[in-house]
């Protein structure tokens, strides 16, 4: 059974160190540092590196990590010259089956063209990178509103017990967005107050139950594609 431990990065970004019988897959290394001491201090072997795109906060850790040890660096094939030190490319859908690891990848356009999320499939954990944050979703940097909104439909069909694993700490700021224009949603109140609790205390937001999302994050609950641009807009200048 796999572990996942949150770790820190940046400002405010989010890697996980996933670990099962010794052996780790860090996803979205933003930096080595942070994510070293914790393998250190877990005393686990670094096998691989999974990135969900190739912006340098989910991928400056790779070169040092990779050097100390020796992983091999995991990411889509579309991203190939993106992905720094990249030795291993998926395709969409593809199923990677290790001894201790096993995952599918799926394609998710919008923040960049070649965003992918990974499914930990047997575990029913999703790391969402920069594409579903908890109530929101990623800057449309490269791809449009289409390929967005198309890429969170695909997320919306997975269980709903799904545990979603983001890229970035910004669910309070998101927070106020949702309520602002969803204001009569009670299970976003209920979310908010949780929220608010765990950030008090120093405890991360992620991970976010898919349920949750799909009742109180706007981006979700958007019906068509219209909807989900003006939303995506008013967001930007929010
Ligand atoms: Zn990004
Ligand atoms: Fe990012």
């Amino acid at each position: 059974m796999i572990k996942v431990e949150i770790v820190n990065c940046l400002k405010d970004n989010f890697s996980y160190i996933i670990h099962n019988n010794n052996e780790a897959i860090v996803i979205d290394p933003s930096e080595s540092k942070p994510i070293d001491q914790l393998l250190e201090e877990l005393k686990l072997k670094l096998k691989y590196i999974l990135n969900t795109h190739h912006h340098f906060d989910h991928v400056d850790g790779n070169s040092g990590l990779k050097e100390k040890y020796n992983c091999k660096i995991i990411g889509f094939e579309d991203d190939s010259k993106r992905i720094p030190g990249i030795d291993i490319c998926l395709k969409n859908e593809e199923i990677f089956n290790e001894k201790n690891f096993k995952f599918k990848v799926y394609h998710t356009p919008g923040h960049t063209l070649g965003h992918i999320c990974y499914h930990f499939f047997e575990e029913k954990k999703l790391f969402t990178g920069d594409t579903l944050f908890s109530l929101s979703c990623g800057r449309l940097f490269e791809g449009t509103y289409e390929d967005m909104y198309k890429s969170l439909s695909l997320i919306k069909t997975f269980d709903k017990d799904t545990l979603i694993y983001f890229g970035h700490e910004y669910t309070l700021s998101n927070s106020k967005f949702c309520i602002n224009y969803d204001p009569d949603n009670e299970n976003l109140k209920k979310k908010i107050l949780e929220i608010r609790k765990n950030i008090k205390a120093g405890i991360p937001t992620t991970p976010s139950v898919l349920k949750d999302e799909l009742e109180c994050n706007i981006f979700l609950k958007a019906e068509n594609i219209e909807t989900f641009a003006k939303l995506r807009d008013l967001k930007d200048n929010f």
